[in-house]
C-alpha cells in the first residue's frame, strides 16, 4: 500500500480530522506540517499567533511520538514541498480544506490533493438560497446553515499505522524561532494552553457556563465566552466537536446563542470564499473614498492604550499582554479608531492580525469591515460607539480596574470618564495628562467630523 501524507494546516489535531482519518484507511501515514510565510505574502502568520503555532506544533508532534510516528517539518512555500515529498514516497495526499485565499493556491500548487471537509460547520459553497445562490447577509444565510445542523457527530482518533520516515530530514521546530526573545513579549500569554488537551479543557469549562452565555458575553469585566478563539483558529478543536459539546451540555435551543456565534465563523469562511481580498479591499467601493487621516501618533496611542478612553485602552492593553480581547470590546476599540480617530480600518487589522493568539483571517477582515460598514453584512458607518457610553451599559468598571491600573482607585461610577472625575481624581492620586493621558479627541467632535466625512462618502455614491 502506498503511503499517505496527511498534510496538516490549521487543522492541528487527531479527532474530527477527516484527512487523517481517510489516510489511516488507506495505507501507512507520514505526518507533514509546512511553516509556509511566502504563499500568504503580507498574510503571513502574525507574531502572537506563532508564539500559539510553537506549542501546538510542539503538542501535535508529542502526540504523533507517543502513538509511534513523527511529524515532519518542512519550512517554505508549502505547495511544492508537498508535491515533492509525495513525489519522493509515492504517496497520496491528504488535506482539510482551508478558504483563506492562500490556501487555494497552496492546493493548486501542491498537485493531486485529496480534499476533505472540517475546517467549518458546512462547507460554504453547500449554503445556497433556493435560487442556487451564495449569500452575503447573516441571518437569512444561518437559518439555511441550521437546515444542515447539526453537524455529523466528530470522527473519533483513527488507529494510526505509520510510514517508515525515520531518515526524511525535518526541521528542528526550535530554530523557527517561533516564540519572542529579545524582548519576550510572552509572559503574559500563560492563562493559555495551546493544543489539543487544552482546546478540550477549554470546552469542558464553557459547558459548564455556557447556559448563562446570552447573559453574560457581552460584560468584558465577567468570563462569558468560551476563548476556544485560538484553538479554533489553528484548528485544535473542530468547529463539529465544538458544536456537539456544547449542545450536549446545555440543549441546542440554550445554546443557541453560542452556536450562533459559531456560526458567524462560518460566515466569515462564506464571505472569504466568494470575495478573496476581504482583507484588504472594502466590500462597498465608496470607502475607497474614505478621507481617512494619516496619523502616525495617534495610531500608535490606540495601540498601545494611551488614548485617554479607560475602555479603549483597557482592550488595547489586554490584547497586548494576554493576546486576545473580549468581543464587545473588539467592536469599541475597532470602531474608536475608525471613527473617532479616522485612522484606516487596515491599520487596526493588521495590529490584531498580528497581536492576536485568535488571529484569523476570515473573522478579522469580517470584523473590522462590519464596523467600518463596509463590509458584505455590516453595521451601518453611523452608528458610532460611544466609548462611555459602552464602557458603562456593559458595566466595564472591574475589567478596565485590571487592565488600566492607574485608575484602579476611581469608584465605579466615575471610572468610565477619568476627565470628569474631579475630587475624585484627585483622592485617587491621579494627575490626567501625567499618570494618564487626558482623551486625544473629544467625542462629540470627534463624532461630527466622522458623519461629515462619511457625508462626502455618500455624496459620490
Ligand atoms: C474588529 C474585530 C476583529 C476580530 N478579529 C477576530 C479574529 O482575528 N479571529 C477570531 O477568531 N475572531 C475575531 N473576531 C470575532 C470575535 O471577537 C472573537 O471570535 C471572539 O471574541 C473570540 O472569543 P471567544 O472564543 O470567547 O468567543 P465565543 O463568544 O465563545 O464564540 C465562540 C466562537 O465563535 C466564533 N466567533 C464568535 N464571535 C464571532 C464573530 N463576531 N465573528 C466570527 N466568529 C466569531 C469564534 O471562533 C469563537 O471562538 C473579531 C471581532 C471584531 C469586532
Amino acid at each position: 500500500m502506498s503511503p499517505q501524507l496527511v498534510w496538516f494546516r490549521n487543522d492541528l489535531r487527531l479527532v474530527d480530522h477527516a484527512a487523517l482519518c481517510a489516510a489511516a484507511a488507506a495505507g501507512p501515514v507520514v505526518a507533514l506540517f509546512v511553516l509556509d510565510d511566502e504563499t500568504p505574502g503580507a498574510w503571513r502568520m502574525g507574531a502572537a499567533q506563532r508564539w500559539w503555532l510553537h506549542h501546538s506544533l510542539a503538542d501535535l508532534g508529542q502526540r504523533i511520538a507517543e502513538r509511534g510516528g513523527r511529524l515532519i517539518l518542512r519550512r517554505g512555500r508549502a505547495g511544492p514541498i508537498v508535491r515533492a515529498l509525495a513525489a519522493e514516497l509515492g504517496a497520496d495526499v491528504h488535506a482539510i480544506v482551508h478558504h483563506e485565499p492562500w490556501a487555494a493556491v497552496q492546493e493548486a500548487e501542491a498537485g493531486d490533493v485529496r480534499r476533505h471537509h472540517g475546517a467549518t460547520l458546512a462547507p460554504p459553497a453547500n449554503v445556497l438560497s433556493g435560487t442556487g445562490g451564495r449569500y452575503r447577509i447573516f441571518t437569512p444565510w444561518w437559518k439555511k446553515l441550521l437546515e444542515q445542523m447539526p453537524p455529523p457527530r466528530p470522527l473519533p482518533e483513527p488507529a494510526l499505522r505509520w510510514a517508515d520516515v525515520s531518515a526524511l530530514p525535518s526541521d528542528d521546530l526550535a530554530q523557527w524561532r517561533l516564540r519572542p526573545t529579545k524582548p519576550d513579549w510572552s509572559t503574559g500569554f500563560g492563562e493559555w494552553q495551546p493544543g489539543e488537551a487544552g482546546a478540550l479543557a477549554r470546552l469542558t469549562a464553557f459547558a459548564r457556563i455556557a447556559a448563562r452565555y446570552d447573559d453574560t458575553r457581552n460584560l468584558p469585566s465577567v468570563e462569558g465566552s468560551s476563548r476556544l478563539s485560538p484553538h479554533l483558529a489553528l484548528g485544535e478543536v473542530s468547529p463539529a466537536t465544538a458544536w456537539h459539546a456544547i449542545a450536549d451540555a446545555v440543549g441546542e435551543n440554550t445554546a443557541e446563542p453560542w452556536l450562533r456565534e459559531l456560526g458567524w465563523r462560518d460566515f466569515s469562511a462564506n464571505i472569504i470564499d466568494q470575495f478573496p481580498d476581504h482583507g484588504d479591499a472594502p466590500n462597498r467601493d465608496a470607502f475607497n473614498r474614505f478621507p481617512f487621516l494619516d496619523d502616525p501618533a495617534g495610531l500608535n496611542a490606540w495601540q498601545h492604550g494611551q488614548t485617554g478612553y479607560p475602555i479603549v485602552d483597557a482592550g488595547m492593553r489586554q490584547l497586548w499582554a494576554s493576546g486576545w480581547m473580549h468581543n464587545r470590546v473588539r467592536m469599541i476599540t475597532a470602531s474608536f479608531l475608525v471613527k473617532h480617530q479616522l485612522i484606516d480600518w487596515r491599520h487596526g487589522e493588521r495590529w490584531f492580525w498580528d497581536t492576536l493568539l485568535d488571529a484569523d483571517y476570515g473573522n478579522n477582515a469580517q470584523g473590522w469591515q462590519w464596523v467600518m460598514g463596509s463590509g458584505v453584512d455590516s453595521s451601518p458607518f453611523n452608528r458610532i460607539f460611544a466609548p462611555v457610553g459602552q464602557s458603562e451599559k456593559f458595566d466595564a468598571a472591574t475589567y478596565i480596574r485590571r487592565w488600566v491600573p492607574e485608575l484602579a482607585k476611581l469608584p465605579d461610577g466615575l471610572i468610565h470618564a477619568p476627565w470628569e472625575a474631579g475630587v475624585a481624581l484627585i483622592r485617587a492620586g491621579v494627575k490626567l495628562g501625567r499618570d494618564y493621558p487626558a482623551p486625544i479627541v473629544d467625542h462629540n467632535q470627534a463624532r461630527a467630523r466622522a458623519l461629515a466625512a462619511w457625508g462626502q462618502v455618500k455624496a459620490g455614491e
